[in-house]
């Protein structure tokens, strides 16, 4: 950015989240010598939603080699795709190994943002009664984690164990048990494989069936773990595998417009899939959904098929009429005995940093700037909120995107934004309004042309139907975060 020189400025950094983003908000921060960042984590540890999340199966549908931050490869993967644990402990070592840990105030929560027109500050109110100061917030609170709690009648009159699936509960009974599994999203097709080896009795109560995306499965051996080690270019070539970034393109260019002949012959992959693994055709029916392949987020699993017709497990459609003490009640009057409801029911994913109160430059609060949907300027800036930088925020990429890379290419256009305030050129940056309309503008006639746009319900959609992400595919993205355009911002 082109800015007059002047005084360079220390800058006071308040990272929000201990997740995926915020260590790596915190680790280049720490790598370029900016020492004066806190990273406020409301729990007890970090990890994010692999923290939260600790359900059986729970593991990453990006590579694992791919779903490592592109300056701490793993040679230690157990597998192609790795398992939640692993990915958690991965987190915990990089903290650790960058030298993070003493940065992070754990078990406080951030309760009040407020920007201080007059001297360009934010004042932070702190769960722990404390107040706090910083020039720069950046926000990395994540988008899947206030868990969507079905309205089921009943529930509380269950006698087992009911749960979300992102608030595990350790003392339920698994083995040998009854196990109802309610949604079919990623999470419950996951925990479906999982329970299909360890219940007597699953139960799938699906409401919509999702698509299945066959792809391999493999162990990493002790061979080839101590070859990565030895020879890091190994693990890059993974990463840089050309038939996982066609595939990356081949959805992200085609889910720019659900007509495309990509997105058709992704639903013909998944198709041929069903058909060719599912045997029972009353099985195979139920399972068959009735959108668009990709509209709803495509589930890669190379074993659902398999564990969804193991004899164990059985996949519900009717309606639910009812919880009562010993299962669930069909509106059918037919009842499923059960000793454990696990509510894979996704997550509300039009929070972001919210509960959190933010108040902007004038008072003006995020409340009413996002009372129609939230968004941020190419989802990291928002008007009216300077100095503030969200990652994976609001029209963020988060379709079946490699999210740690999506966030490494945000940080890249954040640190661009941040060089004026750190050389003292500005002490203010916020995207212009006039800017940002016209990005929203387009984004919305964009997205709703896209695949998640194409008819069907997914956690993607805003409250008025429009789909919350990014719609112009990954090199439209990857070019974006390469340079902001600095007429689009106010550096004041
Ligand atoms: P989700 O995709 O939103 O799925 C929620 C499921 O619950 C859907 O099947 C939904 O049915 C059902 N449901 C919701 N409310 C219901 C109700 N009141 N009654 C009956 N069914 C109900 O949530 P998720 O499976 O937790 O996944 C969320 C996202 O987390 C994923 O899309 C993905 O981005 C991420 N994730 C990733 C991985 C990974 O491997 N990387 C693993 C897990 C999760 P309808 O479809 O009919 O609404």
């Amino acid at each position: 950015m082109k800015i007059e020189r002047a005084v360079s400025r220390r800058l006071r950094y308040a990272i929000i989240g201990a997740g995926m983003s915020g260590i790596l908000a915190a680790v280049k921060l720490r790598e370029r010598g900016d020492a004066d960042f806190t990273v406020y984590e409301k729990a007890s540890e970090l990890g994010g939603t692999w923290r939260d999340n600790r359900y059986p199966g729970l593991t990453c549908d990006t590579p694992s080699h791919a779903y490592s931050y592109s300056f701490a490869l793993n040679p230690d993967w157990s597998a192609y795709y790795a398992t939640g644990p692993e990915i958690n402990a991965y987190f915990r070592k990089v903290a650790a190994d960058f030298g993070i840990m003493p940065h992070i105030r754990f078990g406080t929560e951030i309760i009040s943002c407020q920007f201080d027109d007059t001297r360009s500050t934010w004042a932070l109110g702190l769960s722990t009664g404390e107040r706090a100061e910083a020039d720069v917030v950046i926000v990395a609170s994540g988008v899947l984690h206030h868990p969507n709690m079905p309205d089921l009648p009943g529930l509380s009159s269950f006698d087992g164990k009911a749960f979300h699936s992102a608030r595990w509960d350790d003392s339920a009974v698994l083995d040998g048990t009854r196990v109802g599994v309610l949604g079919g999203g990623s999470t419950g097709t996951q925990l479906v494989n999982a329970l299909s080896k360890r219940a007597r009795r699953v139960i799938q109560f699906q409401r919509s069936p999702q698509w299945i995306m066959p792809v391999p499965q493999f162990p990493y051996t002790k061979e080839e773990r101590e070859a990565f080690a030895n020879d890091p270019s190994l693990m890059e070539a993974i990463r840089n595998d050309p038939e996982y970034w066609a595939n990356i393109y081949r959805f992200t260019d085609g889910l720019t417009d659900f007509t495309s002949p990509q997105m058709a012959q992704i639903e013909a992959i998944c198709r041929q899939n069903l058909e060719n693994s599912v045997k029972d055709p009353v099985l195979r029916e139920r399972l068959r959904p009735n959108y668009p392949a990709g509209c709803k987020r495509l589930i890669y699993s190379w074993e659902y098929y398999d564990c969804v017709q193991r004899s164990n497990v059985h996949v519900e459609t009717g309606g639910i009429e009812r919880i009562e003490p010993g299962g669930v009640r069909m509106k059918d009057g037919e009842f499923h005995p059960l000793d454990v409801l696990v509510l894979a029911t996704g997550f509300r994913a039009d929070q972001f940093i919210r509960p959190t109160i933010v108040t902007g430059r004038g008072g003006l609060s995020l409340d009413d700037f996002w009372d129609v949907r939230p968004s941020a300027h190419y989802a990291v800036t928002l008007p009216g909120f300077p100095n503030m930088f969200m990652l994976n925020g609001p029209s963020s990429p988060v379709g079946n995107f490699p999210l740690i890379d999506i966030a490494e290419r945000q940080w890249v256009y954040i640190e661009q934004l941040l060089e004026p305030l750190r050389r003292g050129a500005a002490v203010m940056v916020e995207p212009r309004p006039e800017a940002h309309r016209a990005y929203e503008e387009r984004r919305i006639v964009a997205a709703r042309k896209t695949i998640f746009g194409a008819g069907c319900t997914n956690w993607y959609l805003d409250k008025t139907g429009v789909p919350s992400t990014w719609p112009w595919g990954y090199k439209a993205f990857s070019d974006a975060m390469a340079a902001p355009v600095e007429t689009e911002f106010h550096f004041a």
